[in-house]
Order: structure tokens, then C-alpha cells, then sequence
């Protein structure tokens, strides 16, 4: 048990310390994107501007690691608040339109609005982020995700289900292991953070799936409707 008590803890200082170096590192990405993007737009040079364009795609690489790794953990401890869970998704979907519009896919979120849950704002975010990334990513044209809750023994319920690929029973039973990933540009942490967010804030992830039909995401996380 007390070994087990350490290993938390040196996970909350890797995690604090992970955060602090995502924030400080995005500055500079972006100003060096800035400086790049300046350059392209005036080289008249077909071949310089394919070389600066190449570098402004590892830098938004980069820069998509630290979100889907911990953009939105801030570096000092948590504030945990109530937040209102329908109006945290409807700004997680605000900031995945861009991509899903660019995979043909919709959003349908259906969330009573008066639910609530307890937790830090920005790691709900990233949790969210993280899992509806996937169904984005898992689906083609006609892609729809839909996303609902309701309370249950004084818990919130969140099923997100998508019509995309699926996964078969090797890759669901390896869900979540580092570096797993079955893209050409993933990361393959994006779970793994996921699931950990999701285990500090004393809920539950759990999913299914069907090759060719889809996956479904249930999240339990500590909450309920607004008494
Ligand atoms: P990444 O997205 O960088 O590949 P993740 O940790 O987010 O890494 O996901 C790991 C893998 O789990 C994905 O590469 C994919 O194979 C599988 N996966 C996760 N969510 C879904 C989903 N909704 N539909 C199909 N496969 C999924
Ligand atoms: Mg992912």
C-alpha cells in the first residue's frame, strides 16, 4: 500500500512538472510559427517556401502533442469546482468543429442543464478533447458522435458513441497503454492521460466496440442534477 502511495505521488510531481514545461514551450512555438509563416508568404522560391512549409507542419505537430497531452492542466494545483457539464462540452465541441467539419462529421450533444460535475475545469476539457478527438478521427463522411448523460446513484453517466471504425478485442483490451496507436501521426498518450484524469477525479472510463460499426465511451465521473 505505501509503496503504491509513493508511486501516486511521483506521478502528481511528473505530471505538475509536465505542465509547467507544455506551457512554457508553447510560446515559443508559436512565435517561431508566426516568424516562418511571415517568411513563406514573402519567398517568391517554390522550393524554400515547401521547406518552411514542412517546418510549420512539425511545429502545429508539436504544438498538437501539448494538447492532446496537457494543454489544459495547468501547472499549480487544482482548483475542483462544480461546473455545469453541459456548458463545458458545448465549449469543447466550439473548439473540435474546425475538425470535424474537415471530416464530415457532426456533433450531437444532448445534456440536461442542470447537470452538474465536480472536478477541475481544465481537466474535464482535456478528458473530453481527448475521447472526442478519437471518434472525429475514427470517422469518415457521415460521421456522427453523439453524446449524452443523465445521473445515476449520485454519479454522472456520459455515454459518447460514434459510427466510425471500431476496434477490435486486441486494440480494446490495449486501450489506454502508452504509444498505442493505429495513425500514422498519433501519439498514442491521449488515452493514457484520459484515463488517468479520469481515475484522479474518482470516476470510471469504459468502452465498447464493433469493427465497422462504432465505439461507444462510457464515463462516470462524481456528480448529479442540481438539488
Ligand atoms: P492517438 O489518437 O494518438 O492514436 P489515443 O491514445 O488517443 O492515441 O488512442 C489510441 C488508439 O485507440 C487510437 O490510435 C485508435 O486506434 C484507438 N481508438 C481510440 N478511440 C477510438 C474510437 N473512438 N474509435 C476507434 N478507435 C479508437
Ligand atoms: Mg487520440
Amino acid at each position: 500500500y505505501s509503496q503504491k502511495l509513493q508511486l501516486s505521488e511521483k506521478t502528481e510531481v511528473i505530471s505538475q512538472l509536465a505542465a509547467s514545461v507544455a506551457h512554457e514551450v508553447r510560446n515559443p512555438l508559436q512565435v517561431s510559427r508566426g516568424f516562418l509563416q511571415l517568411m513563406q508568404e514573402r519567398s517568391e522560391d517554390p522550393k524554400e517556401q515547401n521547406y518552411m512549409n514542412l517546418a510549420i507542419e512539425e511545429l502545429d505537430r508539436a504544438s498538437d502533442i501539448i494538447t492532446n497531452y496537457l494543454s489544459f492542466a495547468k501547472p499549480q494545483p487544482d482548483t475542483v469546482e462544480t461546473l455545469n457539464l453541459s456548458e463545458q462540452l458545448k465549449h469543447v465541441k466550439g473548439m473540435l468543429l474546425p475538425l470535424a467539419d474537415l471530416q464530415g462529421g457532426r456533433i450531437e450533444i444532448q445534456i440536461h442543464p442542470e447537470l452538474l460535475v465536480t472536478g477541475n475545469a481544465g481537466k474535464i476539457k482535456q478528458i473530453f478533447v481527448n475521447l472526442m478527438k478519437n471518434s472525429i478521427e475514427a470517422t469518415g463522411e457521415n460521421g456522427l458522435i453523439k453524446l449524452w448523460a443523465y445521473e445515476k446513484k449520485g454519479s454522472v453517466i456520459i455515454h459518447l458513441e460514434d459510427n466510425g471504425e471500431g476496434m477490435d478485442e486486441t486494440m480494446l483490451a490495449r486501450i489506454g497503454e502508452p504509444y498505442l496507436t493505429n495513425k500514422s501521426k498519433g501519439t498514442g498518450l491521449g488515452m493514457m492521460v484520459t484515463f488517468q484524469l479520469i481515475e484522479h477525479m474518482g470516476g470510471e472510463l469504459q468502452f465498447s466496440s464493433k469493427i465497422g460499426i462504432g465505439t461507444e465511451a462510457i464515463i462516470r465521473l462524481p456528480g448529479g442534477l442540481l438539488k
